[in-house]
């Protein structure tokens, strides 16, 4: 069999591995923490993400390799390319990186983003406030997840704080225009280099804190707005050339039109339910694409709503499993528990997550508020 090299050690990378070995690949991961996630059910070469010869190490034994997280060194992935095999390219990198890149590269493949202008100083900071109106959101172009690097501007007063604070990230910041959405939503698409697409059905997300909280699948939008969402993924993985996985976090506003917001370049925390809810899980899905097979049937098997297990959760959902069960018995529920064997149980820190798998999504939703365990 082939072995697959992970460049991220965390739960994407594990729940990549243990698709892949039930496919028969062999998995080693690169990552600095020992005992990492996917460590734990791969191989691990223990070393920072950007250590030449870990990378050189990973190449080596890797016949094909692919990564968990999108802020992967331009260096190390073009060193890697040189040595392995990378289907996804270093292209899709550079882009997904970037903000502002990945909002052009959108744009050029048809797709709508949230009116939105680079900012390099305070003065072009004002006059982009006062084109879009208040409120507005200050980004910065790299680095930023779970709401860190952006700044939502309520007032004129807080330009001047909402830049310094977001100007000594180094990078260069871009403002959106606040988009008053119904519903966020998100679609993702598997592309493999044979140029097949399939997508995955939409998924409604509810954040809680810039943290996702629920995914809720059928999304409960219109058809067509579902169908319409599908659509724009593929059409993004198509025009970006993807190999592999593409995430497209997408705005629903209440005149039905679609925005999308941002992309991820892997497995995403919002297709987490597709594990028993699909045909095909994404972490298959993944695999497949980057090792060249076929695509797998993204159809949906069951409604489905995937809660996020943090490390507030953990001690209550363990304490309470048998209330629990007996709860989802009742409703005639299927809650289906992941863990990823990390070690702290840090608050708000992504510990699992449980796909609540129900005759409909307000059974599930009526499951996860009689459990008690969040209490949002
Ligand atoms: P992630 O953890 O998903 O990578 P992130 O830190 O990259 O998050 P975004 O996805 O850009 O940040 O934004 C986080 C959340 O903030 C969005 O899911 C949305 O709820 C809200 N948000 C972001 N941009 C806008 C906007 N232009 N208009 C309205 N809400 C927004
Ligand atoms: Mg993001
Ligand atoms: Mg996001």
């Amino acid at each position: 069999g082939s072995t697959v090299g992970i460049l991220g050690g965390g739960q994407l990378g594990r729940m990549i591995a243990n698709a892949g070995s039930a496919m028969g690949y062999r998995f080693i991961t690169l990552d600095p923490t020992p005992d990492s996630p996917c460590g734990q059910v791969a191989e691990q070469i223990i070393a920072e993400y950007d250590d030449r010869d870990a990378a050189r190490q990973l190449a080596d034994q890797a016949d094909v390799i692919t990564y968990e997280f999108e802020n992967v060194d331009a260096g190390v992935a073009a060193m890697l390319m040189e040595q392995s095999y990378v289907p996804q390219g270093s292209e899709l990198l550079y882009t997904t990186q970037h903000r502002l890149r990945e909002k052009r590269a959108i744009e050029a493949s048809g797709v709508r983003v949230a009116p939105y202008s680079e900012v390099a100083s305070k003065d072009e900071l004002r006059a982009a406030v006062a084109a879009f109106g208040l409120p507005c959101v200050l980004k910065t172009a790299t680095g930023g997840y779970d709401g860190k690097g952006q700044w939502v501007i309520r007032s004129e007063s807080e330009i001047d704080e909402a830049f310094d604070s977001l100007a000594e990230a180094r990078t260069e910041l871009v403002l959106e225009q606040f988009i008053r959405f119904e519903k966020e939503l998100s679609v993702i698409a598997a592309r493999n280099p044979q140029g097949e697409i399939r997508t995955f059905p939409a998924a409604e997300n509810i954040h809680v804190d810039n943290i996702l909280h629920l995914s809720i699948v059928p999304a409960r939008v219109e058809d067509a707005v579902q169908r319409e969402a599908e659509r724009l993924a593929a059409r993004i993985a198509e025009g970006l050339g993807v190999v592999g996985l593409i995430a497209v976090e997408l705005f629903l506003t209440s005149d039905g039109e679609l925005f999308v917001n941002e992309l991820a370049p892997r497995p995403h925390n919002s297709g987490h339910y597709t594990m028993e809810a699909c045909r095909t899980s994404q972490f298959e899905q993944h695999v497949r694409a980057v090792c060249g097979l076929p695509l797998g049937d993204a159809s949906l098997l069951t409604p489905v709503v995937m809660v996020n297990v943090l490390g507030e959760h953990v001690e209550p959902l363990l304490e309470r499993m048998a209330a629990v069960d007996e709860t989802a018995e009742r409703l005639g529920a299927a809650p289906k528990v992941h863990l990823y064997g990390k070690h702290e149980a840090k608050h708000k820190r992504k510990m699992g997550h449980v796909n609540v798998l129900a005759a409909d999504v307000d059974a599930a939703l009526t499951w996860i508020a009689e459990t008690n365990i969040w209490r949002a």
